[in-house]
Parts: structure tokens; sequence; C-alpha cells
């Protein structure tokens, strides 16, 4: 089979403004970035409101579990069956692009396109959030040099710097030496810029009041009586939203099979909540009938969150959940080992499946409609995919749907849209895992037991700490954004399968008053990821013409 950038550049793309015209948004509305890109501007997007489909997954492997290439083969296929079916995607971070896990525009022949735009500069919204970051970032320090007015204590600063690079180097800096005339020396370190508050706080915004205002509540850090300094002590929302003017307008790109595609910010699923922004999702709702959106790594990160965090933003909940699962990941879940997930294993699937029940059960607790798909590689094997099916049907009373369109295409998906299609109809009664009343603790309790299907939540002291400031300025009643690792419903990602009667362990809690909410941190995040060993960059080029490969 061809490579995904191979396959990718030999689609013939339609203008954008031919996309966009066929789900009606007029010229007026499109700002184009060249012939296949364009971004869509924010008026009237609150209209209409057309179903909505969420995919997630099983705990994944390092090399994800094909959210991505299924939501876009799903999609593809509802609109051969006829439907009007637009996407909500997350924007790729030039990190992991050049580093390890590859892009973030599906594969196979279940692709958003332009990929290589998408993947590298794409219409820049990634640089203008870093731009956004590093303004807000030179202003304190510059405020802190010219006198320092507001009193911040420069220990006590928590807005980092950021770059859209992974660069372990960065970490942890020291900045401000050189003497008098170049700033005050003090302590910094650098995230990656899906790590800032500001994407989170973009995936957020309603409009750019709401990004503003968002702005104008970030918490800088304190001063040295320990009262807390926010972006509007410092008076320059204004200026930082203003930065933000274009990145705040979704994308519109198409689909290999030129299926419409919002691509449109790019929260981490761990610190933060994982979606796209609540605008992309509310432009594919507006313009079609059916809205598919992803969330971030598997359904105990990023489905939470889009159900606790982005659903009473949205003002609208899915119309149903889709768990996508590979038969790769659940033979890793079932102690095979990484380096042999091609080799037949039906041991090994068996006792991993546990890991999909246990995700199908979780999100069923919302209340709404879940459909499970096994996302098929060339390796399975008949035997796997028969067993599969069986426990499924035996554990879950569930029909599975085999998604082979990274091969072939939105007809590879043929039977699970129509699974979505007769989902999507069905009432429900959509509840959200805790009460937006409840106390930090007993939301974090809440998640744990129900989504993640542990005993307990532990706080270490630092935490506990924390949680009196977090009471003491009155954030105790935000939404909890879990940070936690992916690969385990526990907070060690060694331990696989459907744990049991684990206790969840909160080292720190961080408040995001701009996005609105609480970041609750559990064993080690990291916050700016470093390179592999053999980086993607090493098999990227460019020639003469401009033609480019080893993009994956
Ligand atoms: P996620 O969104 O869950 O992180 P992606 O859709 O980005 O996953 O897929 C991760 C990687 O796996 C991509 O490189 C993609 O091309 C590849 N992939 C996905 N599905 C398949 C499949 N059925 N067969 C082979 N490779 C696949
Ligand atoms: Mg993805």
């Amino acid at each position: 089979m061809k490579s995904d950038v191979e396959i990718s550049q030999a689609v013939e793309l339609s203008p954008i403004n031919e996309v966009a015209e066929k789900i009606g948004i007029d010229d007026a509305n499109l700002e184009q970035y060249g012939h296949y890109k364009a971004k869509v501007s924010l008026s009237d997007v609150d209209k209409n409101q057309g179903k909505l489909v969420l995919v997630t997954s099983i705990n994944p492997t390092a090399a994800g579990e094909g959210k991505t290439t299924l939501t876009v083969g799903l999609g593809d296929a509802l609109n051969e069956l006829g439907k009007n079916a637009v996407l909500a995607l997350r924007e790729p971070s030039l990190g992991p692009v050049m580093g390890m896990k590859g892009g973030a525009t599906g594969g196979g022949y279940s692709q958003v396109v332009p990929m290589e735009d998408i993947n590298l500069h794409f219409t820049g919204d990634f640089h203008a959030l870093t731009e956004a970051h590093n303004t807000l970032a030179a202003l304190i320090d510059n405020h802190i040099h010219h006198g320092n007015e507001l009193n911040i204590d420069p220990r006590q600063i928590e807005w980092k710097r950021v770059l859209d690079v992974n660069d372990r180097e960065l970490r942890q800096t020291v900045i401000g030496l050189g003497g008098r005339t170049s700033g005050v020396p003090r302590q910094d370190g650098f995230d990656i810029t899906v790590a800032s508050e500001l994407m989170a706080i973009l995936c957020l915004s309603t409009d750019l009041t709401d990004l503003k205002d968002r702005i104008s509540n970030i918490l800088i850090g304190y001063t040295y009586d320990r009262k807390p300094v926010y972006v509007k002590d410092l008076k320059v929302q204004g200026a930082l939203a203003l930065l933000l003017k274009d990145a705040i307008k979704p994308n519109l790109v198409q689909t290999i099979e030129h299926t419409p595609a919002f691509i449109h910010g790019g929260p981490f699923a761990n610190i933060a909540h994982g979606c796209n922004s609540i605008l992309a999702t509310k432009a594919a709702m507006h313009y079609g009938d059916i809205a598919l959106t992803e969330a971030g790594f598997g359904s105990d990160l990023g489905a939470e969150k889009f159900m606790d965090i982005v659903t009473p933003k949205l003002g609208k909940n899915p119309d149903c959940v889709v768990v996508v699962a590979t038969i790769r990941a659940l033979k890793l879940n079932g102690g095979q080992n990484k380096k042999e997930l091609a080799t037949e294993d039906l041991h090994a699937l068996e006792t991993g499946a546990v890991n999909l029940f246990r995700h199908v059960k979780s999100m069923r607790n919302f209340q709404v409609p879940v459909l499970v798909t096994i996302n098929k590689f060339g390796t399975d094997t008949e035997n796997e995919v028969t067993l599969l099916t069986k426990l499924i049907k035996d554990n879950l009373n569930l029909p599975t749907y085999v998604s082979e369109n990274f091969e072939k295409g939105g007809k590879g998906a043929i039977d699970l849209a129509k699974g979505v299609i007769d989902a999507v109809e069905q009432p429900n009664n959509f509840t959200p895992v805790y009460d937006s009343d409840d106390d930090i603790e007993t939301k974090m309790q809440k998640i744990v037991t129900k989504v993640y299907g542990g005993a307990n939540v532990e706080l270490s002291s630092k935490a506990k700490t924390q949680l009196k400031k977090i009471k003491k300025l009155g954030y105790d009643k935000l939404p909890v954004c879990m940070a936690k690792t992916q690969y385990s419903f526990t907070d060690n990602p060694k331990e696989l399968g459907a744990p049991v009667d684990f206790t969840i362990h909160v080292s720190e809690l961080e408040i995001r008053s701009g996005a609105g909410f609480i970041v609750a941190l559990t064993g080690k995040i990291l916050t700016m990821p470093g390179l592999p060993s053999h980086p993607a960059a090493l098999n990227m080029d460019i020639d003469d013409q401009g033609k480019i490969t080893g993009l994956f």
C-alpha cells in the first residue's frame, strides 16, 4: 500500500469554495487561504443544530488507535449514504509531527487534505497562539522590569513560555541574565504550544467577547503578599485577543472523498481537554446534518472531558458515541509484547478485551447510545475478528462493526455509518458524570469511580494546600480536567487491561481560571515532550519541485 503522503498527493482536490458551497457557506463568510484551505467567519453558526457523533477509543498503543482515521472514514461513508456529514477535528501540533506520533490527518484512504499543509503550518493558528502566549510572558517580565507596580513575585509566576517544538532542553530555564538592562533573573520554562492555557481558551470560546473575557481571567501568578494577579490587572486582554482574531475562526478543508472538515484548535488531551474548538463543532453541526468529532486519547480522558467540560459550553451533547478498538491495542492490553502485535494471539486478545468492555460501560454512564467498531489492520486475522465479535456480543450485547476504511475509504465503513444513522435517532437521556455544583473532590471521586472503574482519589499534601487556595479564590465549583496517562485507567501507564480497586493519586491541582477548569495532575505528566531517538524528522525531505516525502 502507498504511504499516506503518496495517497494524499494523488488526490484531485476540489477548490475549497466548492466544498463550502456544497454545505451552504456563502462566499461572504469564506476567507480563502490558497485554493484548498479557508477560514469561515463566526456569524450564524448557532442557528441549526444537526446530530452530533463523538468518536473515542480504548486505551491506545503509542501509535494511536485510528480515531481520526475512523472519523474521516465514517464521515465519507455517511456522505456516500446520502447524508450531509461534516467533520470537526483537531489541528496537529508540530512537536509530535516531527517527533514520534505522526500527524493528525488520518491515514490510508481516510485522510483530510492537503495533509502536508495541515500537518505543517496550516493557516498559522498555532503560531498566532505561540505569539500571543509569549507576548503575555514578555509583558509580565516587562512589568516587573519597569518597577513592578502590581508587586508580582517573580518566584510565583505561573505563566511559562511556549513553543510548538518537542524540546526537552527548554523544560527548565533561567531567564533575565545579563545585568540591569536585561530584565530580572528568575527561573522559567517552556511548555509545548498545545499545552498553553490560551489553546484551551481558544477551543472553549464561543466568540471574540468570550475569548477576551476568558483571557482577562487567566491567573498569571501571585504578589509578594500572595494575592492572585490576572491578565486583566495587566490590562492586556485586548492585545492578546487581537493577536488571535483570525486564529479563532475555524478552518475548512476536505477529506480525500471531499467531505467537508473543520479543523481547528488542538489542546493536549491530558493537561487540557483534548477536543477541537467549540466553534468548529458548532460550525459542523450548523452546516451538516450529522457532525462528527473526535476526543483525544481513550474515552477515560478525551470523551469524559467532552461530556463534562465541553458539552455544557457547546450546549449540545453527543447523540451517540463510537468507541474505536483495535485488535492490536487489545492484545497489548492483554499482555502481548508490543513488538509482536502483528502476530495472532487469541489468548492475549481475550484477556485484553476487558479494556474495551470497561470503556463501553463507562461511556454508557452518560446515557447516550454507544457503538463499537474494530478499526481493522491488515495484520488482524479472521480468527481474531471472529473472537472479538463474539466477546463483544457476549459481554456488551452489541453488534461489532468492522471498519476497513483505512484500506478502502468510506466504502469500508458503510456498516458503521448505517449503525450511526440509526443510533443518532434514538432518544437519549444525557447525564454528565458529576453535577456542576459538586465540589472538586466529589467531582474527582465520581470520575474515578464511574469512568475509570477505580475506588479512591488521594491528594498529596501539596494538592491539599492548593485545594484550600482554590476554595479561597472561589474556584471550587469549576469542572475538573484530569491529567493522567493515556495508557491505563489508573495513573500508572503499566497497569493495562481493566484494573479494579485502585487509587488515583493527585499530585497537584492547577488553576486554569481563563479556560474555566481545575487541572488535577496525576502521576508524571510532561507539558514539554522530548524527541525520540529516531525522530520522524529524519525521514522527511522536499525536492526541487517542492515534492514532499516521508511525511508518514
Ligand atoms: P488516533 O486519532 O487515535 O490517534 P490516527 O487515526 O491518527 O489515531 O492513527 C494513528 C496511526 O495509525 C496513523 O499513522 C494511521 O495512519 C495509522 N492507522 C490507523 N488505522 C490504521 C489501519 N487500519 N491500518 C494501518 N494503519 C492505521
Ligand atoms: Mg487523532
